[in-house]
């Protein structure tokens, strides 16, 4: 499957069968050292496997080729030596590739959310809150460490309270937005700076069943009109990166409600006290903190 494509047209995907430990180690190493949007490692067991129990396996696909003796060494570094070398790297024609990263991985469980691609339909299971996601070129599968952490915090949240006015700044594929708005039955506000990911985010509203609620607009933060109109907001989320999230703070405290909640994400462990200090100067404490593949999520409010 990944043979015979042109090398200048191809990803690179790495794949690694491993124990479970070692297989979330790797996926937060390498996350750690390539940048998140050119790159998508997962951890997962493998179910095609005859083996009992299954093993695991490492999947990462590279946007653009790594350096394969760096990727060892990282490896290398993550689970031993003995481990890294069952290592394999083949390609995938470019623009397949995150399709693929989402094809050949499995539909991914956060709390009572399941996101999952239209093959794995059959796996969705009547009490799960289903988003179904085509990848596009837009982020946010449900895969990556910020998303899966970003709904777990909803889940949790939503045990405590029920918020009526959500807002999702950064919005990718619209996966939080969705999901909101199927928990919510309201209408969820939602913007992105990227015109692709709204185009994606507004068709996989539509193929959820949740098209009149959610109507994704392109917006640099909150900065578009129909934002501003459903402020105050009691729910924010904003999966973007550290430094955009900085800069929006005096934004996004301008368009909370006083009790607000948000749900920060995007982050590395190192950020974490530079977005406390910000968000804190707009009033907002830490109150719940999630580290997934080394991404961490914040709840604050
Ligand atoms: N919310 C999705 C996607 C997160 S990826 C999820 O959780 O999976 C982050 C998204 O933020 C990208 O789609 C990017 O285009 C967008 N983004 C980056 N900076 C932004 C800004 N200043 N304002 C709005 N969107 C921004």
């Amino acid at each position: 499957m990944l043979e015979g494509l042109p090398p200048n047209n191809a990803a690179t995907v790495l794949r690694l069968t491993c124990s479970e430990a070692q297989a979330r180690t790797a996926a937060d190493v390498i996350v750690e050292f390539f940048d998140p949007a050119e790159t998508a490692a997962a951890a997962f067991e493998d179910e095609d496997s005859p083996a009992d129990p299954k093993p695991w396996a490492l999947e990462v696909f590279f946007g653009h080729p790594p350096d394969e003796v760096y990727v060892r060494g990282l490896l290398e570094g993550a689970v031993g030596a003995e481990c890294a070398q069952g290592a394999v790297f083949g390609q995938v024609a470019e623009r397949d590739w995150v399709a693929r990263s989402l094809e050949g991985l499995h539909a991914v469980r956060a709390g009572r959310f399941l996101v999952h691609g239209s093959h794995d339909r059959p796996f969705v299971r009547s009490h799960d809150v289903a988003l179904e996601i085509e990848a596009a070129l837009a982020f946010g599968t449900g895969h990556h460490g910020t998303t899966r952490g970003c709904l777990i915090m909803l889940d949790g949240l939503l045990k405590r309270r029920r918020p009526h006015h959500v807002l999702d700044l950064g919005t990718g594929t619209g996966v939080l937005a969705m999901a909101a708005a199927k928990v919510l039955h309201r209408p969820v506000r939602c913007g992105d700076i990227d015109r692709i990911a709204v185009e994606a985010a507004a068709a996989n509203a539509r193929q959820n069943g949740v098209g009149t609620s959610v109507r994704p607009v392109v917006s640099v933060g909150t900065r578009h009109a129909t934002l501003r109109a459903g402020a105050p907001y009691d729910f924010i989320f904003a999966n973007i990166l550290a430094k955009p999230l900085r800069l929006l703070a005096p934004e996004i405290r301008a368009v909370a409600a006083q009790d607000a909640a948000l749900i920060l994400s995007g982050l590395l462990p190192r950020d974490v006290p530079g977005i406390l200090s910000s968000y804190a100067a707009q009033g907002f404490a830490l109150r719940r903190r999630l580290t997934l593949e080394g991404w961490c999520t914040l709840l604050l409010g």
